[in-house]
Formats: structure tokens, C-alpha cells, sequence
């Protein structure tokens, strides 16, 4: 089984790589790709982790990319991780997602909710490149009480609109995908079916990228098979998996269901190759 989605510590996950890579295994997946938000960080133990166990990692990431005001989820595939420009850009956004968790427990004292802001950055300095998200803030007003549950903390305050609420400050759609392309990855629309903004998908066609995300847990028969089909139209390859966060997580039963067919992957994976060539020859590098 191929898994393209998932999330380990060095993100929002709950799961260390080596955790994560464990329960691979047990699931009978053989290839998988950490796409950790904004960061490759998880990668390097989860390398090492696979190997005794004979899992193929294939370099992943999840970046937000934002279109007019709207975070846009875009999944980065077969890049190099050691791209220097990519390392710099990435180092940039979790900057500003550490800025923006800080100015939101701002706003939340402002509500009279004073949450402590030692213990979340304690967290961002637990491992090297983690990067910070809501989820973090979700979880501390979930346990001081101020939420029910991570959803609940999410509809009360941190949604989009929602009174503490902060816009990332971002690369568009369009950046993110000539950057993976020149580190020599593939950039795959992500869970399009969460988003409604299918109108952007041809654009971001023409503008170089190389899949679209059909396979997700969000996504129900109807919903797969639309964009199996605008993928084929654009003559885009397909990208899946299950967005595992963890045990207990949201949808953490779709680890070993939600996957991408070999085909499926043996076609993307040709398209990054032939993508990766012809820059090279383009680049008129050796
Ligand atoms: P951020 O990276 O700060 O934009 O936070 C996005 C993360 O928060 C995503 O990975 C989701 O898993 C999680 N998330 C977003 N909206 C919700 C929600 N309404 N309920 C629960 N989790 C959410
Ligand atoms: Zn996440
Ligand atoms: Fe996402
Ligand atoms: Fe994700």
C-alpha cells in the first residue's frame, strides 16, 4: 500500500517519525511520504526507520500557500530536501507561523483567555524545524477548559473569521510550485474537496502543477471520482493518502484505507521524473 499524507511531531502530528513508521509497517504499507506543514524535519528518522524495515520514503511536504486571503494547501513531492532555497523559504514560514501562534494567544488574552506562551514555544524548540500550528493553541484551550474539544476550539476561535483569528502573511499558489519544481519535486493540489475553489485548479495547471490530490479521507466516491476525472481533463497525475495525525486524531481511521493505487503513483512518479529532465536539460545543467 502507498500512503502520500501524513503528519508526524515535527508538525502537528501526535506521532514521532519512528512511531509513525512503526505503524506503517503494521498497516502493510510500503511506500509512504511525510508531508509535515512547512517543514522536512521528520524525514531524516524516518529514513532511518524505514530502511531495516524495507518502507520507500519518498520526500514530501505539506506548504500553506495563500490565494487571496485563503490558506491553500499544496503537497510537495520528489523534491531535494538539501535544495538550499527551499530550506530558506521553509525556515521563512515557520517564522511567521510562530508569529502568527503568538500574535492569536494575543488576541485570545485580549478575550481574557491567558494561555501560556512558554509552554507552546518550549514545544517549537522540542525538535529542530517543528513547525507550529493552531492545533497547539487548540489543544492548551482544550485542556485549561476553554473548549470542548479541538473542533470546538477551532469554531470558537481560531477558524478563519473567528475572533482570534490572525491571516498568515504568505507565498501564493503559483511561488510554491516554481519553488518545488526547481528543487526538483511535483507539487500536488492538496484534499481539493475541502476547499471549494476547483476554479483554480486549471490555473495552477498552466502554471506548472503536477497533480491533484483525488485520494483523501474527505473525499467520498462522488468526490474522488470528479477529480479523477478533472485530472485526467488537465492531463494531471493523482496523489492520495490518508492525512494521519496520529491515534485519537480526526480521521485517524483512514490509515491503511485511504491510499493511492500503484498505478496512480507509478504515473506520478514518471511525470516527476520526466518534469525533473526536462528542467534539467531547460536549465542546460549537467
Ligand atoms: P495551521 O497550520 O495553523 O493553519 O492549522 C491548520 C491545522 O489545523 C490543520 O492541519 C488541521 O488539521 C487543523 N484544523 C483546521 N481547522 C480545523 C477544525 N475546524 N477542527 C479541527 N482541526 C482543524
Ligand atoms: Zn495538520
Ligand atoms: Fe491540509
Ligand atoms: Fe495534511
Amino acid at each position: 500500500m502507498i500512503d502520500l499524507h501524513l503528519h508526524t511531531t515535527a508538525s502537528d502530528g501526535r506521532s514521532t517519525p519512528e512511531q509513525l513508521v512503526r505503524r506503517l509497517a503494521a498497516e502493510g504499507i510500503r511506500t509512504f511520504a511525510l508531508t509535515d506543514h512547512d517543514t522536512t524535519a521528520g524525514i531524516a528518522a524516518a529514513t532511518a526507520a524505514a530502511a531495516p524495515l524495507g518502507l520507500r520514503v519518498i520526500p514530501g511536504i505539506e506548504v500553506t500557500s495563500v490565494h487571496q486571503g485563503i490558506d491553500l494547501h499544496l503537497l510537495g513531492y520528489f523534491f531535494d530536501p538539501d535544495h538550499v532555497e527551499l530550506i530558506d523559504f521553509l525556515v521563512a514560514q515557520r517564522e511567521d507561523r510562530r508569529r502568527r501562534v503568538r500574535e492569536m494567544i494575543d488576541r485570545l488574552a485580549s478575550l481574557g483567555i491567558v494561555l501560556n506562551v512558554q509552554s507552546i514555544m518550549k514545544k517549537a524548540s522540542q525538535m529542530t524545524g517543528k513547525a507550529l500550528g493552531r492545533p497547539v493553541i487548540a489543544r492548551l484551550l482544550v485542556a485549561k477548559g476553554h473548549a470542548r474539544d479541538i473542533a470546538d476550539a477551532f469554531d470558537r476561535f481560531l477558524a478563519t473569521g473567528r475572533p482570534a483569528f490572525v491571516a498568515r502573511r504568505g507565498a501564493t499558489p503559483a511561488d510554491v510550485i516554481a519553488l518545488i519544481g526547481r528543487a526538483g519535486g511535483l507539487v500536488s493540489f492538496a484534499h481539493p474537496g475541502k476547499l471549494g475553489q476547483d476554479d483554480l485548479i486549471p490555473v495552477l495547471a498552466a502554471a506548472g502543477l503536477g497533480a491533484i490530490e483525488v485520494f483523501h479521507p474527505d473525499h467520498n466516491d462522488a468526490t474522488t471520482a470528479r477529480y479523477a476525472a478533472m485530472a485526467r481533463a488537465l492531463g494531471l497525475a493523482t496523489s492520495g493518502g490518508s492525512d494521519y495525525h496520529g491515534p485519537r486524531s480526526g480521521r485517524a481511521e483512514a490509515l491503511g484505507r485511504v491510499n493511492l493505487p500503484p498505478e496512480a503513483f507509478e504515473a506520478f512518479e514518471q511525470l516527476a521524473r520526466r518534469a525533473a529532465s526536462i528542467r534539467r536539460s531547460a536549465g542546460g545543467a549537467a
